[in-house]
């Protein structure tokens, strides 16, 4: 089996990467949403058609990555159904693409952190929103991956729910669906439980993973093997489990080909990887 490796598009419209990514190996895209250029309303039936293409010709795969910004736990109704309707327009988009998935952040929360029931109360919501969106999911034949993000300071008064493992544990055990996935964000996990507890629980539920360094504190998007990241055994940990990718750069600094590389001497290590 052939590791899959490729990266976050941001800043440039995502026609403009496809020559770079086959030339170095990178065989997946993942189209961030949250800039013009790639708002989901761009998405029409001619730059669908232009990037089926293209994913065709250069033999790239495609994902969606909706912005950080969206709060499908939202109590406010029209706001929630706003964020509904936005990720049911991602799964279709995504769907007419013949894209892998869409990646999703699981929302935030603002209250005082003595307000203990309130992480609960938004994840009721936003496993009761999920259910309405998996419809679509099931009748697209698209995963929704769900990514784990870095907790805020303790004291914080802002949270985001999905920064540590019992949210997902809790969605999951509650929407048990095939299309309801894990996106493993490896640096984002190494600021709280760590990568490897996440690849242990949710085995059979990754489908894709952002990686990148850090020292265990903030979300700092070093390049691999500038943080404290146990590389090592992560990679032993995805041999185990047989992920084979995708494997999405994060890094800020090194070109996505560069951290390709970084990281497959790790798998290069472990001798044959299947
Ligand atoms: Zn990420």
């Amino acid at each position: 089996m052939k590791l899959k490796f490729g990266f976050n598009v941001v800043h440039k419209p995502v026609e403009e990467y496809f020559e770079y990514a086959s030339e170095h190996n990178l065989t997946h895209l993942e189209i961030d949403l949250i800039k013009e250029h790639s708002f989901i309303e761009t998405f029409d039936t001619k730059r669908i058609n232009k990037l089926r293409g293209l994913s065709g010709k250069f033999g790239v795969t495609l994902s969606l990555h909706t912005p950080y910004t969206i709060n499908p736990s939202d109590k406010i109704p029209m706001i929630r159904d706003a964020n509904i309707a936005y990720l049911k327009r991602c799964i279709l988009v995504a769907h007419k693409l013949n894209a892998m998935h869409v990646t999703t952040h699981l929302g935030n929360c603002n209250g005082l952190p003595s307000w203990t029931r309130m992480r609960q109360q938004a994840l009721e919501r936003l496993s009761t929103n999920f259910r309405e969106v998996l419809k679509d999911c099931e009748k697209y034949k698209m995963k929704l991956a769900l990514e784990n993000v870095n907790p805020m300071p303790k004291d914080s008064e802002f949270f985001y729910l999905g920064d540590n493992i019992k949210d997902f544990e809790f969605l999951f055990s509650k929407l048990e669906s095939p299309f309801l996935n894990l996106c493993l964000d490896v640096g984002h996990a190494n600021t709280n439980e760590g990568p490897l507890v996440y690849i242990q629980k949710f085995s059979c539920k990754i489908i894709n993973v952002h990686f990148h360094d850090n020292n265990g504190k903030y979300d700092d998007h070093f390049d691999v093997g500038k943080g404290n990241i146990p590389w090592e055994k992560v990679v032993d940990a995805f041999k185990k489990i047989k992920f084979f990718g995708p494997f999405i750069s994060e890094t800020f600094k090194a070109k996505p080909h560069e951290s390709r590389g970084a990281l497959l001497e790790y798998f290069d290590q472990l001798g044959n990887f299947a």
